[in-house]
């Protein structure tokens, strides 16, 4: 599942080639990928977007936003598998693969396509008049963005004790999209790992140079994955196609068995919150050091 860095990098590569270009036409082809409340008037709203020009490329948590000159801001959360391609159909057979998952195409005046493929269908849009957090419409509600935590780049240690405060694992705070935004199962290993933290620790028992330094390697962890072009495992393309180059840098993540790097001992995967957790035993101890 794209989590930051991957989202970032697909707003790095839409950035480049879609702003300032004008969007002849969205085609949307699975219209169950539409939802919220303007869900019954999509088609009109994509038609005003027709020969509008397409402002700005951003993103919040994991969604990627794609905002008109006429307001009109399109919302797209990727699912296990939604990426953007931006490449030319050159006829081959990966393109017969990616005409089968398209479930939306932005044509643009000036540029390349710009193809929505989501194999595994859970990526979904919102339409929305304004983006306006101080006034959200009903669309933005719906699509979850009230309910996000701050940024997790840009948090701030103050902020981040305050969330700190609750009786959970902290593995488990990490990936909750309420309290920090961004970080998935990959990231919040990663942390943890360069933060010397055990993942069952309780949040509330981390000491004040551990949150220090837990926030700290987070946002590090995270700059260094945007800047290697996000982690790939199967299905992650950035809009150019490629794929990311984080994995071969990661820690833990999906290394379990494997001798960590800095202690040689097998890093360990246990089920927490759900989710597959990985970290290494001897580095990350239950307790404070
Ligand atoms: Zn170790």
């Amino acid at each position: 599942m794209p989590e930051l860095p991957e989202v970032e990098n697909i707003a790095i590569g839409l950035r480049q080639r879609a702003v300032g270009e004008c969007a002849e036409e969205v085609e949307v082809r699975r219209p169950g990928m539409v939802k919220g409340p303007n869900r019954g008037r999509w088609r009109r709203l994509l038609a005003g977007v027709a020969g509008s020009e397409i402002t700005r490329v951003t993103r919040r948590a994991k969604r990627l936003i794609l905002t008109c000159d006429t307001g009109m801001t399109l919302l797209f959360q990727l699912g296990m598998t939604g990426k953007f391609l931006l490449e030319p159909d050159q006829g081959g057979s990966a393109d017969e693969m990616r005409r089968k998952h398209t479930q939306l195409v932005i044509h643009l005046e000036g540029g390349p396509d710009v193809q929505f493929i989501d194999t595994r269908r859970f990526g979904r849009l919102w339409l929305l008049d304004c983006l306006d957090p101080d006034d959200p419409d009903p669309a933005m509600e719906a699509a979850g963005m009230s309910r996000l935590g701050p940024e997790a780049l840009q948090m701030r240690v103050a902020v981040f004790r305050r969330v700190l405060q609750a009786d959970r694992p902290i593995k488990s705070l990490l990936l909750d999209q309420g309290r920090i935004a961004g970080l998935g199962n990959i990231y919040a290993d990663e942390s943890l790992f360069a933060a010397g933290i055990h993942p069952m620790r309780r949040c509330r028992g981390l000491t004040d140079d551990e949150a220090l330094r837990l926030l700290r390697e987070i946002k590090a962890v995270l700059r260094r994955a945007i800047r290697a072009g996000g982690t790939t495992f199967s299905d992650f393309r950035n809009a150019y196609g490629d794929m990311g180059r984080f994995r071969r840098r990661l820690k833990v993540y999906g290394r379990q068995g494997q001798p960590c790097h800095v202690c040689g001992c097998p890093v360990e995967k246990t089920v927490l919150a759900g989710r597959g957790t990985h970290f290494c035993p001897q580095c990350q101890t239950p307790a404070p050091k």
